[in-house]
């Protein structure tokens, strides 16, 4: 019997997913792919958790229902302080306008914990930067299959993933280098 190798799409029948950016929304993707079925890898250039980045921020709707797909239990969760009105003073402390607006007050690291850690550590690979994305002629022309090349940022040794359905690049509002490099008309 002729011996050959054996990929792990050959193994699972899931779909694979590699996540660059272990942010907010590299999080929110590789969660909802992940509870939609799929095996999800996250790569994130800092070496250490980014709990510590963030302040206050304003809980959008979106943000629950994320939490909700995700399956974290809300209950167990205090998700921030509600207020009622915006209101905008003049430096001499009098009111300046004062609008009804009901929103819910938390802060960026509730929702970084949160995520991350509904995610896990296991396929949450921290010091990971992606620096090339190979697109396959062959297998671009049947399906959207992207190799990416990451490189450990200190000790350079790369680490390519191959045979992955979906890349998804969530490295932020300035766009990665690879990114810009791949994709230079991607706004
Ligand atoms: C205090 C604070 C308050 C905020 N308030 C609001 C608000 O009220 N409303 C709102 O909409 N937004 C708000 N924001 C903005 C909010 O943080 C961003 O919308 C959110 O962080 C964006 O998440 P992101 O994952 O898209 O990008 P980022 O948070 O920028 O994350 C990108 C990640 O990609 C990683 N990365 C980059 N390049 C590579 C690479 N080559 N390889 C591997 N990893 C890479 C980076 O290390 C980074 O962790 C606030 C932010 C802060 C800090």
């Amino acid at each position: 019997m002729p011996s050959h190798s054996v990929s792990r799409s050959d193994l699972s029948p899931r779909p694979r997913a590699l996540v660059t950016g272990g942010s907010l929304g590299g999080l929110f993707t590789g969660n909802l792919l992940r509870h939609a079925g799929w095996d999800v890898d996250i790569f994130e250039r800092s070496s250490h958790d980014l709990d510590s980045r963030g302040g206050g921020i304003v809980l959008q709707p979106y943000v629950i229902e994320v939490f909700r797909r995700t399956g974290i239990d809300l209950d167990a969760i205090d998700l921030g302080v509600p207020s009622v009105h915006l209101t905008v003073f003049q430096p001499d402390g009098s009111i300046r306008s004062k609008h009804y607006a009901p929103q819910t007050q938390t802060y960026w690291s509730l929702i970084y914990t949160t995520l991350r850690s509904a995610f896990g550590d296991a396929h949450y690979h921290q010091a990971k930067v992606l620096t090339r994305v190979k697109q396959d002629v062959a297998t671009a022309r049947s399906r959207p299959t992207s190799l990416m090349a990451l490189t450990r940022r200190v000790i350079c040794s790369s680490v390519r993933m191959a045979a992955t359905q979906l890349c998804v690049i969530s490295s932020g509002r300035n766009r990665c280098h690879p990114m810009r490099a791949t994709w230079p008309s991607v706004g």
